[in-house]
């Protein structure tokens, strides 16, 4: 319990420095740069993969922007200005952002203060999370055209405190067509305006608003800052951190949601399930099938999704791709032995089940009859190991 309060309250105590987002030095100097050469662009779109941190960039620009006390590296993080930035209650900072409108006329300051308490509980949450901090699970997110409406007349106020008023526009792909109804705002904005744009899919978003605005690509971030943060800041120990920046691929909100829910031990389970079936152990089988459907869904997928990232390594390794080295040791040395043992068809038809069975999960199957299902087909698979490489295997 104490663990997870650490969790889910860590970024309420900081303000959005450039300092505190992890890594992507080299886009805080560009956007630095713009600032201190004054060529802030009124319309820049930051498009980056979820866990990236592009939506904590565009709040820092936004604060870098107003602080009164700036320095060349970053905001002061104290001033005035700064001080509301860090509550997201700055009268010049403006958040659109998709929402579950419960009629045509609302907006999303409907959910500002959800919104507020959303961003500063993780700066890199995504669709889901925000949903889910909605009480919204399975209904359609949009940015409607009362939203649009709503941007225009706020945006034709003039800036209460600072010398630019400031609307960050979280994943503008949610815009409707009715979108379009903005362009004219973002092509010749009122004065001292900025239009951030925050999004994860380029083509998702309408091309009309895509040509008006500057592009800023921003990068996933490393296993090794993405472990490093895990370490420093979330006191998560070193081998577990390594796997789960292993397991996320530079996706930072999934590697936090993972060190909330991660068993901790989702590479020994993995490679006992393989060797017992291996073995045409049942009743270790058995017993496994039985522990793994008390784990909770969650992290069910997450097992799973582990287990098809390391087969994946095994795949490159028998093809021949050298891809060894940035594994944790554990799972290089496991590696470097099935692949001695399995050939690629096998892998792959691993690979193939523990895929079906994450979708299954996904859907509420009963997780123990699964499991015990997987481990079945497991065992038919692993059973013939002298299959020529090559050869696929025929599923019924
Ligand atoms: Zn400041």
């Amino acid at each position: 319990m104490a663990d997870m309060l650490k969790y889910q309250f860590y970024f309420l105590i900081c303000t959005m420095l450039f300092s505190e987002i992890v890594g992507q030095k080299e886009i805080k100097q560009q956007l630095i740069q713009t600032v201190v050469e004054q060529r802030v662009s009124h319309a820049r779109l930051f498009l980056g993969p979820e866990g990236s941190g592009s939506l904590a960039l565009a709040l820092a620009y936004a604060q870098y922007i107003s602080c009164e006390n700036s320095s060349p590296e970053d905001s002061c993080g104290v001033c005035a200005s700064c001080r509301k930035y860090s509550r997201l209650i700055h009268p010049d900072l403006h958040f659109s952002y998709p929402f579950f409108a419960k009629n045509k006329d609302e907006t999303s300051l409907n959910y500002i203060q959800e919104w507020r308490e959303a961003f500063l509980k993780n700066p890199y949450l995504n669709l889901d999370e925000w949903r889910h901090q909605l009480d919204a699970e399975n209904k359609q997110a949009n940015i409607n055209i009362a939203e649009c409406h709503q941007i225009i007349r706020k945006l034709s106020l003039k800036p209460f405190e600072s010398e630019y008023k400031v609307l960050i526009m979280w994943l503008p792909e949610y815009l409707d067509k009715e979108g379009n109804t903005l362009l004219k705002v973002i092509e010749e904005p009122p004065q001292k305006t900025l239009f951030l744009l925050v999004a994860q899919n380029q083509d998702q978003i309408l091309n009309t608003i895509l040509s008006r605005t500057q592009l800023m690509k921003i990068n996933r971030l490393s296993d090794e800052e993405v472990k490093h943060h895990l370490i420093d800041r979330m006191q998560v120990p070193e081998l577990q951190a390594s796997r789960i920046a292993y397991l996320s691929e530079g996706n930072l909100q999934m590697a936090l949601q993972l060190s909330k829910e991660d068993n901790g031990n989702a590479f020994g389970d993995f490679t006992a399930w393989l060797r017992n079936s291996f073995a045409n152990n049942m009743i270790a089988l058995i017993d496994f099938s039985d522990a793994a459907s008390k784990w909770g869904r969650e992290n069910q997928k997450n097992f799973l999704r582990y287990g098809t990232k390391l087969l994946r390594e095994v795949m490159m390794e028998l093809s021949g791709a050298d891809n060894l080295i940035h594994l944790p040791p554990n799972e290089k040395e496991f590696v470097d032995k099935f692949s001695r043992i399995a050939t690629l068809a096998q892998t792959e038809a691993l690979i193939n089940e523990v895929e079906k069975a994450h979708y299954h999960i996904e859907r509420n199957a009963n997780a123990k009859i699964l499991f015990l299902d997987v481990s079945l087909q497991f065992t038919r698979i692993l059973k013939f190991k002298t299959l020529p490489k090559g050869t696929h295997y025929i599923y019924q």
